[in-house]
């Protein structure tokens, strides 16, 4: 699951086009989060990146994980990618954002559990958990490239 995938080697690697120049910017009428943007801008330069790097010219599907936590709105950052992708490698790739949710552990309790608001406290002794399992990635996870 993570790391690159590499796929369809050699049929598309003479195919050295690159970039698509036809893709119409994002109109500006969804809200544009410049916190956003800034994220999705430093992706898919990551993306591009390992792309190149792989010796790949085109990318196919990006996969984000995005916790909760993270302070990252999962609409903001889909439409900062149609505002950018358009002179990438990227500009006909799908945008995959999976969400992760909170989760903590209690280490009294050896409890994992998933807490409404913060601060958050375990279900079973009300302390409040020190420790945060999942809920603040923010992480390119997966590429599909050729
Ligand atoms: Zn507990």
């Amino acid at each position: 699951m993570n790391g690159i995938q590499k796929g369809n080697e050699s049929p598309f690697q003479s195919e050295r086009n690159g970039y698509c120049r036809n893709r119409a910017t994002a109109s500006g009428k969804a809200k544009l989060s410049m916190h956003e943007v800034g994220i999705m801008q430093s992706a898919l330069d990551m993306a591009q990146e390992k792309t190149r790097a792989a010796g790949g010219t085109k990318i196919h599907r990006i996969l984000l994980r995005v916790g909760t936590l993270s302070g990252v709105v999962p609409d903001a950052l889909r439409f900062a990618y149609e505002g950018l992708r358009g002179e990438t490698l990227a500009c006909d790739a799908n945008l995959e954002i999976e969400e992760i949710p909170v989760k903590c552990w209690c280490q009294i309790c050896e409890l994992e559990f998933s807490p409404g608001q913060a601060p958050f406290e375990c279900p079973r002794c009300h302390e409040t958990s020190g420790q945060l399992r999942q809920g603040n990635e923010l992480e390119l996870t997966s590429l599909e490239i050729s």
